[in-house]
């Protein structure tokens, strides 16, 4: 069948692009009825498609090919069209030629679009954002994709251009397959608008009927709220939206637009609190991200109880690896149109909203979720991850909560300190660094500019401005200062004369000069440092423009250079004449780059955790993030938007800061990873090793290198074979570990090619997991698939070689993580069981922390401790081994930094 525009009448006569081949639609005979009515609309023909005469069939279309394969569509089953018939130069619709060709084309567009709607065409696609906007929907595809639109009597299920995903995005190829599945769906079951029954501003009668009705029937209420902030603490709830059914949700605003009260007396806002605390006592409710409504609610004195479900963990259950968002979440699942265009602008304050847009836009939101949920728990069932989600996720966060309220309390004093220190020594770095390279004033370490000088002596062409603008300068400057030392003393020397040689020189002597010169000055020093000595053949790392990269990691590869040409000159037998000022040149840009890591690590220290953000209490409540990770570990913080850097990554000695009034109590695992590894792998050697109480780099040094503790290089080695455990066991190549090494230790004990053969040994000794190694790497690249040992999953997105390093890691690092999330569960029911006073504080890597109040007695101290290490050591069935038992470490301490170990 030919639809072919100029036929159809489009303006060809008048279009850029006339003269080109004109590449029809194509698709079954539409006029027999015998298509499934998917209409697939793309944006303009390519070489290929110009060659051939129809539309998708280069590599883009070789891709859509797959994409429909894998959502079950049959290509020949659609009409693939364009937006216009012809190549524009460039393959840019965008192009002014393109944008002339869309206006030609547009009458013999809508014709084709008129016949294929005559004929049967039920959901339309529109591939990308040019054909989404041109079928009538307003904002990006990115964000408009997955969900379901009509326009001009036609229903669209936007999805990615499959251009788009070729040029790197490879990772939304499921998302795209999803939509088109998504699309299909629609297709066979079709899809009726169904008008939302929302309350946006309702009486206190309405609330009580609504309370009457859900608490009475136990209601699965969908719930979400808005706030004025993100930190309850700071701000208040503007309304909480209670859903009942995927298209009816009740708003109870407290605040208006601007931030008058909702209810006109303190009576009736008090009647809709208890209200809603009645009803949240007594319905399940479903959220997405629960973490931050409930801890809201509660700090406000409206404890939600009942978390049936939680969207955002269940998808995460689900699919780790993807987006988390509601806004992702629904474009996958649900089939409403997009809505959340009204907070799209994170600029704008929510208080700032019209009230009935905020409020539909809140019942939305919470209306969704029984939308999904359904569908969602289906696909949870199917893939086997219904069970950790419902036994161990959901009851984790009231674990989350309780940590984030309870917090660790700041020594302010100590604080202060700690700051002043991290200062001075950034200072002190600093200082070194550049008396050790001879750095000028103008210098700046922070200048990636700067530093590429210094490096490789290489100067963007803005530094090498500065040189003969700096010349030109100084001429004018001295001219000038000539002519007013004539001018000095001269008693008829007036205002007008002043301004009129401001004006020969106003180049120069415009205030803002001063600070150019300045510039210009420093900028020119520069240029006068003398780069550093490289090992021969040294290349820089380019950014995408070309410019020398001398980020954390170009700099450890540096390091690692140098450090491997010293160790060879070191082991020269007949070192060449001359060898030894290399050497030292080499040494001396060893130290340079060894100082300019330190002092980036320390400024980078001073920047998150210089200071922290306290609540009233005095207390750092860490914020912690149940889907910040696709291991399943819990992450926490973000400086930029909760003031609190990331609680993970607290940096040993600034936990010393932290300092209860009254008792920490915790626990941390010993070796968690490798043993978790040890089971899964089924390395029996290496479980032995953990029995006997053998660290597996002290087995290495006993038996793979036989080193005694008096050999000299002992300490040197065994710190070398931590990092060399701790890298290779998830994935880390030889070559990354072994830069590991020069980052982390002053010297290397020994060369690259010997680590090789250390690892060899190593994997002699260890034939189980050489097969776990071999089988997880095949394993992955086949199905993109794995799972911990308690069966929740992750699939791989991403290139083969990308995905091995991740997929290693998952078993080990997610196996931890069950094993700690678990313990975190059932430690406090058996607080809650035994009635402890004992709160959960943190949970950092693998520990534990809780903190009791000041008057607890010695044995509360110790039966707490005791709680928390039978909770973490219950033992766990780990594949074949029933009963594994993982050791933990108790101590106890006033302070995080100083707790003292105790035997229990
Ligand atoms: N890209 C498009 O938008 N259409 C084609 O036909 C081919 C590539």
């Amino acid at each position: 069948m030919r639809l072919d525009r100029k036929e159809l009448g489009a303006a060809c006569s008048i279009c850029p692009l006339r003269g080109g081949r004109r590449v029809p639609g194509t698709g079954p005979n539409i006029a027999t009825g015998s298509w499934s009515g998917l209409v697939l609309i793309g944006e303009s023909p390519g070489s290929e498609e110009t060659a051939g005469g129809r539309p998708f069939v280069g590599s883009a279309g070789r891709l859509l090919d797959s994409l429909l394969h894998q959502a079950g569509v049959v290509r020949e089953s659609c009409w693939i069209t364009n937006l216009i018939g012809c190549q524009p130069p460039g393959n840019k619709i965008d192009s002014e030629e393109g944008r002339a060709a869309l206006e030609a084309c547009g009458a013999g567009r809508e014709a084709e679009f008129r016949k294929l709607a005559a004929a049967g065409a039920r959901v339309w696609v529109p591939l990308g954002s040019h054909p989404l906007s041109a079928l009538g929907v307003v904002g990006g595809i990115t964000s408009r994709r997955g969900y379901v639109y009509e326009r001009a009597g036609r229903l669209l299920v936007p999805t990615y251009h499959p251009s788009y995903l070729l040029r790197g995005s490879f990772e939304e190829i499921p998302t795209a397959v999803g939509d088109l599945k998504k699309a299909r769906r629609i297709l066979f079951n079709g899809w009726t608008r169904r008008k939302p029954k929302f309350t946006t501003s309702p009486s206190l009668p309405d609330l009580r009927a609504f309370a009457d009705r859900v608490i009475r029937r136990k209601t699965l209420l969908g719930l979400d709220i808005e706030t004025t902030s993100l930190i309850p603490e700071r701000g208040e709830i503007i309304v909480v939206g209670l859903a009942t059914g995927p298209r009816e949700a009740v708003s109870f605003p407290l605040l208006k637009q601007g931030g008058a009260r909702y209810w006109k007396t303190a009576a009736e806002e008090s009647e809709v609190r208890r209200l809603l605390k009645k009803i949240l006592a007594a319905c399940p409710v479903v959220v997405h991200n629960g973490v931050f409504d409930l801890a809201w609610l509660r700090a406000k004195n409206i404890p939600a109880l009942k978390l049936a479900h939680d969207t955002i963990l269940l998808h995460h259950a689900l699919h780790p690896e993807l987006p988390h968002r509601l806004s992702y979440v629904a474009s996958v699942y649900a089939e409403v149109e997009y809505w959340k265009d009204t907070l799209e602008d994170k600029t704008v304050p929510t208080l700032s909203l019209e009230d009935s847009k905020l409020r539909e836009y809140n019942l939305w939101d919470a209306a969704v979720l029984l939308e999904i949920l359904p569908k969602m728990l289906a696909d949870a069932e199917a893939l086997g991850v219904l069970e950790p989600y419902e036994t161990v996720t959901i009851p984790l966060v009231e674990a989350v909560l309780e940590m984030t309220r309870t917090g660790l309390r700041l020594d302010r004093g100590r604080q202060r300190a700690w700051q002043a220190r991290l200062e001075k020594e950034v200072a002190a770095k600093e200082a070194e660094i550049r008396a050790l390279a001879g750095l000028p004033a103008g210098f700046s370490l922070g200048s990636g500019d700067h530093l590429g000088f210094l490096f490789f002596g290489e100067a963007p062409a803005g530094l090498e401005r500065a040189r003969s603008e700096l010349a030109l300068k100084e001429e004018a400057l001295a001219l000038l200062r000539a002519e007013q030392a004539e001018l000095e003393g001269c008693p008829e020397r007036t205002r007008a004369e002043e301004r009129r040689l401001l004006s020969v020189k106003g180049q120069i002597l415009r205030k803002e000069t001063a600070k150019n010169y300045r510039d210009l000055l420093a900028r020119a020093d520069v240029l006068g440092v003398t780069p550093l000595r490289l090992p021969t053949g040294t290349t820089p790392h380019r950014t995408d423009t070309g410019r020398v990269c001398l980020d954390d990691e170009a700099l450890l590869g540096l390091k690692t250079r140098l450090n491997s040409r010293i160790l060879a000159i070191r082991g020269m037998r007949r070192p060449p004449r001359g060898i030894s000022e290399e050497a030292a040149g080499l040494e001396r840009s060893l130290a340079v780059v060894t100082g300019l890591m330190g002092w980036r690590e320390t400024a980078k220290l001073l920047s998150t955790y210089g200071d922290f953000e306290t609540w009233e209490d005095g207390r750092v409540h860490f914020p912690f993030k149940m889907t910040g990770t696709a291991t399943g570990r819990l992450s926490s913080g973000d400086k930029k938007s909760l003031g609190v850097g990331n609680g993970q990554n607290i940096p040993e000695e600034a936990r010393a800061l932290f300092v209860e009034d009254g008792w920490i109590i915790g626990a941390d695992y010993a070796s968690l990873e490798p043993r978790v590894l040890a089971y899964i792998s089924e390395d029996e050697p290496a479980i032995a090793d953990f029995e006997k109480g053998l660290k597996p780099y002290d087995s290495i040094m006993q038996n793979v290198l036989g080193l005694k503790k008096a050999d000299p290089d002992y300490d040197a080695v065994r710190r070398a074979m931590k990092i060399y455990v701790l890298g290779t066991n998830y994935g880390g190549s030889l070559e990354t570990v072994y830069s590991q090494m020069s980052l982390k230790l002053e010297r290397l004990p020994f060369s690259l090619a010997r680590l090789r053969e250390i690892h060899e040994e190593r994997l002699r000794l260890h034939p189980a997991y050489r097969m776990w190694y071999n089988r997880t790497v095949e394993q992955v690249r086949k199905t993109r698939e794995l799972r911990t040992f308690t069966g929740r999953r992750r699939v791989f997105l991403g290139s083969q070689a990308e995905i091995v390093r991740a997929a290693l890691d998952f078993g080990p690092q997610g196996g931890a993580a069950d094993v700690i999330n678990q313990a975190t569960v059932r430690l406090l029911r058996e607080r809650d069981r035994v009635r402890s006073r004992a709160r959960l504080a943190l949970q950092v890597h693998d520990a534990l922390y809780l903190v009791l109040p000041a008057d607890a007695t010695e044995a509360e101290i110790k039966k707490t401790a005791r709680m928390l290490k039978t909770a973490m050591e219950a033992p766990i069935d780990v594949g074949k081994y029933e009963n594994v038992t993982f050791p933990v470490e108790v101590s106890v301490g006033r302070s995080w930094g100083e707790m003292e170990e105790v035997e229990i």
